[in-house]
């Protein structure tokens, strides 16, 4: 059967929708219940009851709006039309980073949920269809594998003009639309403007940033499809705009660091064939033994130069911040007989293998050193899944880090994840956990050390906000009319990970 949440105590509208939905759903999608065997308790999460009403309005909603027969609408309408008065995002899957990928998409859809719009996912380029479970029906369109010609280089997009993008109804023929930009919707006052593609990418004009003031919403009521480009995370942003938060997002999410753990196991769930690999690692290296304790550990280096090399500072750090914070046992801890030896298992998730590799030296030296008394020692077992050397762009790749952020998200007993890493923002917000940030950002780590320790308790599972708005911010004007005005929205005062910000 499917639960969505098995922590709850009521079963609530969206589970039994898709409980009724047949068994095939659970079949085609066994992570989505399975999960919740490999959480404990405190994390299941349960849904409010506002939105999982909200979230079985939206699956109607979604069904009968993407009702596309081998590409062609079913409606009988004009093709640039919305369907039957359907409005929609489409989310155009970027060339960059997994984590970048799921983060925009959790704010596409939470987007969609506030403005009442379908989501769907565009397949032409990129992998998620591969990886993701498909939530709502013909919830992926697009050409598989064909690369569809568009301005984009691998992280530089001219807004000057939008990408072409295909709508559902035109597969068939292939025909490309152009929509317009945001900026050119706003000088025509929304009138006949069919599609609008919002570039809320890192790099930004004045025009893309006016996306998240209410007159700009108001405008887009009238535009049936919003083409959706980014690799950031809004959600926070949607929160500040009055209409959706006092309606809809705060009753919605009433606690407010859950809103991409709710909406994270919805949509970024593993397909089975992914799933399957990671219930096997976590079986033969996680659970090796009954009540083993289970740590996450994601080492992510962003320095330019020696992205792919060892630093004996950030090593230094990470040990500090894993031993001293608890999360790990030192290497000579010993354990009394009545208690039993303690068990833990240590993920590690690092494009490079040597800081998996000097932990695991570390702790079993300590093991051969201590002869017999060793025998009463923690049980500490250092876990690496893959050290791809460097990112790229692939599916293979992809596939690997989508293994293990899930991993890292089931590690129950503690995570530490790198600062300004979406790779680690996916995987603390779906375990739903407060991560331990590690500070290891940047060229020179050791010139952090007199004045950042080597990590600091993140204020919150909800990934970073990296563009926040405030209202004496050059890269992001106030509103013409306001928003910063229309009241202080919980989200304003959340910092997640206020270290990072
Ligand atoms: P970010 O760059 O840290 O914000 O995270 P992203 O996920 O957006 O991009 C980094 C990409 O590099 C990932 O998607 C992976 O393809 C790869 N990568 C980085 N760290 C790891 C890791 O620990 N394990 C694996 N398998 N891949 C990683």
């Amino acid at each position: 059967p499917v639960m969505i949440n098995s922590g709850s105590d009521t079963i609530n509208d969206f589970e039994v929708s898709l409980s009724s939905a047949a068994e095939d759903v659970d079949a085609d999608c066994l992570s989505r219940s399975q999960q919740y065997m490999y959480r404990k308790k405190e994390y299941h999460f349960p849904l409010s009851k506002a939105f999982s009403g909200a979230l079985a309005r939206y699956t109607r909603m979604h069904s009968q709006c993407c009702v596309w027969n081998n590409g062609l609408a079913d409606h009988g309408h004009d093709e640039k039309e919305a369907v039957g008065g359907c409005q929609y995002v489409v989310y155009q899957e970027g060339y960059e980073g997994l984590g970048n990928r799921l983060l925009s998409l959790v704010a596409a859809f939470a987007y969609a949920l506030v403005t009442n719009r379908a989501l769907v996912i565009d397949t032409t380029r990129g992998h998620l269809a591969q990886l993701l479970c498909e939530p709502f029906p013909n919830y992926y369109y697009g050409e598989k594998d064909k690369k569809m010609k568009n301005n984009h280089d691998n992280n530089n997009i001219s807004t000057a003009t939008s990408p072409t993008w295909l709508l559902p109804s035109q597969l068939a023929n292939g025909v490309h639309q152009q929509a317009v930009t945001l900026e050119e919707a706003m000088a025509a006052q929304f009138v006949n403007v069919t599609a609008v593609h919002v570039n809320l990418r890192h790099e930004q004009t004045v025009g893309d940033q006016q996306f998240f003031c209410s007159e700009t919403q108001q405008g887009l009521q009238k535009v049936a499809w919003v083409i959706w480009e980014s690799n950031q995370y809004y959600v926070p942003r949607l929160f500040m705009l009055r209409e959706f938060w006092t309606m809809k997002l705060h009753p919605w999410f009433p606690d407010v660091s859950r809103v991409f753990t709710q909406l994270g196991r919805v949509l970024c769930v593993p397909r089975n064939a992914v799933w399957h690999t990671i219930q096997h690692v976590h079986k033969a290296e996680m659970a090796w033994a009954p009540s083993t304790a289970q740590v996450g550990i994601q080492v992510r280096r962003h320095a330019v130069s020696d992205n792919a090399s060892f630093s004996e500072v950030v090593y230094r750090r990470i040990v500090e911040c894993v031993v001293d914070g608890g999360l790990v046992p030192p290497p000579m801890t010993t354990t009394t007989p009545q208690q039993g030896t303690t068990k833990v298992a240590v993920l590690v998730t690092s494009l490079q293998s040597m800081y998996y590799d000097k932990m695991r030296e570390r702790w079993n030296d300590a093991v051969v050193q201590n002869g017999e008394s060793s025998s009463r020692q923690a049980q500490v077992k250092f876990v690496m899944v893959s050290h791809e050397g460097t990112e790229q762009y692939s599916l293979n790749q992809a596939r690997k880090a989508m293994v293990e952020i899930w991993l890292l998200s089931l590690c129950n007993d503690a995570l530490a994840t790198s600062s300004w890493s979406t790779f680690g923002y996916v995987a603390q917000a779906l375990a739903g956990m407060h991560p331990r940030i590690l500070n290891i950002r940047g060229e020179h780590p050791e010139l952090d050390e007199p004045v950042l320790s080597a990590c600091s308790r993140g204020q919150s599972p909800e990934p970073c906000l990296h563009y926040p708005f405030t209202s004496s911010s050059s890269s992001s004007p106030a509103c013409q009319a306001t928003t910063a005005s229309a009241g202080v929205a919980p989200a304003a005062r959340m910092a997640p990970n206020s270290s990072d910000v």
